[in-house]
């Protein structure tokens, strides 16, 4: 991509100057292509939490060749979603891991209706609450035309034209009507994936601090 990604220390983005040390739990959901990926390690970066990605996990599981890995190729290689059963224990277990106590980042999940009752029962477990929800908005064709540059630069096995076409269709029908849920809870924040890398960062951490406090 033609875009350079620069540091952006929390301090610099007067990101929520006055909660220095405050535990922050983000999602961030988006469409394949939006850039969520690279905005979640960079949010991970300014705040001071850890990312987790779900399609990460996965990827890392199939790599591994574990059994995890072994379910999930099944689905990933066709833009399916992985089984509620198996990728809500995966994000329990995650989530219960000790690094995540000072805050997280969870990109790529929940995706349907069912996995947010699930995240919420999690975190109801935990005693922890989510403090925002990104969605990084763009159009089709720019998504398109991201993935198709960035299929060829990484070479991402479950990077098939069928395979983006399904995930985009069912973020469509299934992900993106959950934001309206946390926009109910006043818990989301919408910003523009188009542009800068840097500069969508900033978009992200100013909307964050006006609309969440
Ligand atoms: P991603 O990198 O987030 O696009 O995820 C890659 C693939 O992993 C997806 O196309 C799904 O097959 C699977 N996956 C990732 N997150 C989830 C989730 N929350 N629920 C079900 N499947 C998922």
């Amino acid at each position: 991509m033609s875009q350079t990604p620069t540091t952006t220390s929390r301090r610099e983005l007067h990101a929520r100057p006055d909660q220095e040390g405050q535990v922050t739990r983000l999602v961030i959901m988006g469409p394949q292509g939006a850039g969520k990926g690279t905005q979640a390690a960079r949010l991970a970066e300014v705040f001071g939490i850890v990312p987790i990605s779900t399609g990460d996990i996965f990827r890392a599981n199939i790599a591994g060749k574990t059994e995890l890995g072994q379910t999930a190729q099944e689905y990933t290689n066709k833009g399916e979603l992985v089984p509620d059963e198996v990728t809500n224990a995966m994000v329990r277990d995650r989530l219960g891991q000790p690094d995540v106590k000072d805050g997280f980042i969870l990109d790529g999940y929940p995706r349907n209706a069912a996995q947010v009752t699930e995240l919420d029962q999690i975190l109801a477990d935990l005693g922890w609450e989510l403090d925002g929800v990104i969605e990084l908005t763009a159009d089709r064709d720019e998504l398109l035309a991201r993935i198709a540059k960035r299929a060829e630069q990484e070479g991402r096995e479950d990077d098939t034209e069928e395979a983006i076409a399904r995930r985009l269709d069912i973020y469509a029908e299934q992900t993106a009507p959950l934001t309206s849920a946390y926009a109910e809870r006043n818990l989301l924040v919408q910003v523009d994936g188009l542009g800068e890398i840097a500069d969508v960062t900033e978009r992200i951490v100013s909307s964050l601090a006006t609309q969440l406090g």
